[in-house]
């Protein structure tokens, strides 16, 4: 039961990593709010994100929010896994993406989060919300195949390209492109 209720809480991250990031990042109704504002800046940069010490407020922010009603429903063994699961699997979004864009990563799932989260970025912001999973992608309809993602000159990642030649590395030459300005 223990085990039930840390994956019920990883999933309840998971869906609301989803949510956050389509409506509260990318609806124009809603981005004016702090997470939208951020949001925006990170996609302007490309490797900018919000302060840790502000990520680290939100996150015990929803622990303190979840805690009560979860120990209510579930009782305080349970409701405190469930609180620990969400948080988990919140830090753990949290780590992957900041490596996704810092670092090339590794094995099938890391090529595959990065992919699909690049398109994203560089293709198409109204699809493939999800950074740790595509599942919710999946349910909502907004899941793309990533094909060869063309990253704009300014904004690439700084594992994509060699420094000395300014060129994809020759082995994500298949995945990416980089798209030049005009200009240079
Ligand atoms: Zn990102
Ligand atoms: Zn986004």
């Amino acid at each position: 039961m223990i085990l039930f209720a840390l994956l019920l809480g990883a999933a309840g991250w998971s869906f609301a990593e989803y949510c956050i990031h389509r409506w509260l990042g990318h609806d124009r109704r809603f981005t004016g709010n702090p997470f939208g504002k951020e949001h925006i800046a990170h996609h302007g940069k490309g490797d900018y994100f919000a302060s840790s010490f502000k990520k680290l407020g939100v996150a015990v922010a929803a622990a303190a929010l979840l805690i009560g009603p979860a120990v209510l429903v579930a009782g305080p063994t349970l409701g405190a896994a469930f609180v620990f699961g969400f948080v988990s699997f919140y830090g753990y979004y949290e780590l992957l993406h900041r490596l996704e864009h810092v670092w090339e990563g590794f094995g099938a799932y890391g090529r595959w989060a990065r992919r699909h989260h690049f398109h994203h970025h560089f293709h198409n912001p109204a699809a493939n919300h999800g950074v740790t999973s595509p599942i919710w992608d999946h349910v909502f309809g907004t899941y793309e195949e990533p094909s060869v993602i063309a990253v704009p000159e300014k904004l690439k990642m700084r594992w994509l390209v060699d420094p000395t030649t300014g060129d994809i590395h020759e082995h994500l030459e298949g995945s990416y492109s980089l798209r030049r300005s005009r200009a240079a």
